[in-house]
């Protein structure tokens, strides 16, 4: 039994831009911080409460407190459904995205789960604006954990109690980012690249699609997937 364990954005759906824009948005709105850093890459742990606790320790020289996380969430909420009501556009799949985790759901030999670096609201809106149904799909994020290792964890964890299995065969991680790299790398996990190959390869990832329109030739992925290469710079 394999386990496909996918990211959220730039993975499954194009929000990578639009998740940045809002967030940096709501964090001047309710705190008046700006200025940030942006390479979310350049940060200790890139995950929605490992970026927050970083940008309060520089500012405030403090972390943030569980009401000002609530708070900033919910900022977070709002920016994000305004700029969905005003340009749909940003809030769309991958190509093949909705239409793999299905495909991938009805096979009895493989199952999904998803591990993301967001918090739980804003994960499963983007999402739903993106059509892409989590239905019965064990989800992962930020809310639980700090780090992008101990977030795959808990969906690894999370996976086998809900599939109700022992040990997968194999657990391959899907991501797009350098970062998703690292970890995988790190924990020792199959890994695809989702966009651009040429990057993703120089990255250390063997493998890479640009979305997921051959099924079949994903699912023949997750059979080969192996752990990306450590010559690599990353
Ligand atoms: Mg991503």
């Amino acid at each position: 039994m394999i386990l496909a364990a996918f990211d959220i954005d730039g993975t499954l759906t194009k929000t990578t831009w639009v998740d940045g824009e809002c967030y940096t948005r709501a964090l001047k709105l309710e705190f008046g911080v700006t200025d940030i850093n942006t390479t979310w890459s350049d940060y200790p742990h890139t995950t929605d409460l490992g970026i927050t606790c970083e940008i309060f320790k520089q500012a405030f020289n403090r972390p943030p407190e569980k009401r000002e996380i609530l708070k900033l969430i919910q900022r977070f909420m709002s920016l994000l459904r305004e700029t969905h009501a005003a340009d749909p556009q940003h809030f769309v799949e991958i190509t093949g995205a909705a239409g793999i985790l299905q495909r991938l759901s009805s096979d009895s030999k493989l199952k999904v789960s998803i591990a993301t670096g967001c918090w739980h609201k804003p994960a499963v809106f983007k999402l739903g604006c993106a059509k892409i149904s989590t239905q019965g799909i064990p989800l992962s994020t930020s809310d639980q954990a700090f780090n992008r290792e101990d977030i795959v964890l808990n969906s690894i964890a999370k996976a086998r109690d809900h599939y109700e299995v022992d040990q997968f065969s194999k657990i391959v991680s899907i991501g797009d980012s350098v970062w998703d790299v690292k970890t995988a790398r790190t924990l020792g996990l199959p890994f695809i690249g989702v966009g651009d190959s040429a990057h993703l390869t120089d990255l250390g990832a063997r493998d890479a699609v640009e979305d997921y329109r051959d099924q079949e030739g994903f699912i023949k992925l997750l059979e080969e997937a192996e752990i990306p290469d450590v010559r690599q710079r990353v």
